[in-house]
Order: C-alpha cells, then structure tokens, then sequence
C-alpha cells in the first residue's frame, strides 16, 4: 500500500539473563559446573501505523512506575525495565510526532506487563483496544489467581476501556494490516503483516524475542504457555516470511530493532 506508513516507538531497555530468553543457554554440565551467565539488555517497542483509515498504535509498553513497585520486586528482579520512568507513553509518543490524541485505535499484541503498562492513558475513551479472544480472559484469569502466568497485571488492563475482540487466525483491522493469530507465548498472541509501500513488514513480536527463538531456540518455559503452540506459530511465521520476503521485527532483539528502525541507539 502507497498511503501507510510505520514509526518505530523505542520505549527503552530491558535488562535479564539470557537464560529467560533462550532456554538453557547457559547451564551447569559435568565438565562446566559454573558457567557464565550473560546478562543481557533488551529492547520494549510500539508501533504507530499510519493508514488512510485510522492512525493505529501497536502495544503500550510497561507502565513508568514498573520500577518504583508497580511491578512486583520478584518479577522486575529477573526482568528489569530499568529506564521506564524516562518512558512514559505519552512522551515517547511526541518524540515521533503523535499526541495520545492522534491514535484511533490500539492493537494488543497481548497483555503481559511490558506490553499493557500504557492502557491507562486510554481509560474512560471510546479508542477500540483490540485484543484476540483467547487472551484477555487468560490475562485475568493469571493476575487474578495463582495459576496461569505471572507476568499479567489486573491494574494493567481492568480499566474502563473499549475492548473489541479479535477471533480466528487471521483478521482485517484495515487495508494493509491484517493480524495474525500466534499462540504459544500466550495463548492470544496476535502477530501482524503490515502491506508497507517498499516491502512488507511481519511483525512476529514476543513469539520470538531474539533472533535466537526465531531461528528455533525456545524462550525459557516461564515464558511460554504452550509449547507445541509456539513451535505451529513459529512456522506459520517463516513461511509467510519466505512467502512475501516481508521484513521481521521481533518482540525484544535491540540489534534487530535497530536495524528494521533504522535507529542507531
Ligand atoms: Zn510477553
């Protein structure tokens, strides 16, 4: 599509052992009994996606206080978002030229807590946030008893927001975005294949934090719902990848984000 245009939102730096990210990286062996760790920064994003129809924003981000005890110490402690007070979404929003008031609606990738931290701004609103079906009363269920996943947070998401659902595996939102079911990392994972004017952009998002799990190295199982799951998700991934020779941008990899943004960082 000629009329669509992507800005790339850097909404600052994680940091976490590589451990998390791809599954064994470094364990203990007979022959290495006290490997060494890498202790690594990653990148949390969005999106504003510019169409004919509407000015789309793809996730929040995590909420500025995640430091400050938004966030509960244990989790921050393997997962540390160490720069989110100096990113709150409005900011970040006006360092690329967008009010909160220029977004139309608001697509959720999923609502763990560096990706729903943000919904707040759009509380009391009439902006659609979309959200698949399986994700959102997975997302509560998990922050609202002790099973499922830890990294959902009610206050995140149990707001006075304008939910529309998304079903099936594959949705038209507008021209030139169409999102894509990818369970594994969560069960309502959306993806999204944005028809960009010079070549296509497949976002695979948390399905693959690095560019390790997008060649086939799993993320840590704290990290992914279902494993069969994941491994469906990540083939449908490259084969729509070799089918269109879209560009791939991953949930969390900084160097790939630096590279698909064009940003230097
Ligand atoms: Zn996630």
């Amino acid at each position: 599509m000629d009329d669509l245009a992507v800005t790339f939102v850097d909404r600052g730096r994680v940091q976490a052992d590589r451990n998390f990210v791809v599954d064994g990286h470094s364990v203990a062996t007979a022959s290495d009994r006290d490997p060494e760790h890498e202790y690594e920064t990653y990148v949390v994003w969005n999106l504003v996606v510019e169409t004919p129809e509407m000015t789309v924003l793809w996730d929040t981000g995590s909420h500025p206080e995640a430091g400050d005890g938004y966030w509960p110490t244990p989790l921050y402690e393997v997962f540390a978002h160490v720069d989110a007070d100096e990113h709150a979404l409005p900011a970040d929003l006006e360092d690329v030229g967008y009010s909160v008031d220029d977004i139309d609606a608001i697509v959720m990738s999923h609502l763990h807590l560096d990706h729903a931290g943000g919904l707040h701004n759009f509380a009391g609103t009439d902006v659609p946030i979309y959200v698949h079906r399986e994700e959102l009363p997975y997302a509560y269920y998990s922050a609202n008893t002790d099973q499922g996943s830890i990294a959902y947070l009610d206050h995140d998401f149990n707001r006075d927001l304008n939910w529309e659902i998304v079903h099936g595996d594959s949705y038209h939102l507008t021209d030139g975005i169409e999102l894509l079911h990818l369970p594994g990392h969560t069960p309502g994972l959306m993806g999204a294949f944005i028809d960009r004017p010079d070549q296509p952009l497949l976002v695979v998002g948390d399905e693959a934090y690095v560019e390790a799990n997008y060649a086939g190295q799993s993320m840590a199982t704290s990290l992914l719902w279902n494993n069969g799951a994941w491994k469906e998700s990540l083939e449908r991934c490259r084969d729509r990848q070799r089918a269109t020779e879209a560009e791939v941008l991953l949930g969390h990899d900084l160097s790939v984000f630096e590279d698909v943004s064009g940003s230097e960082a």
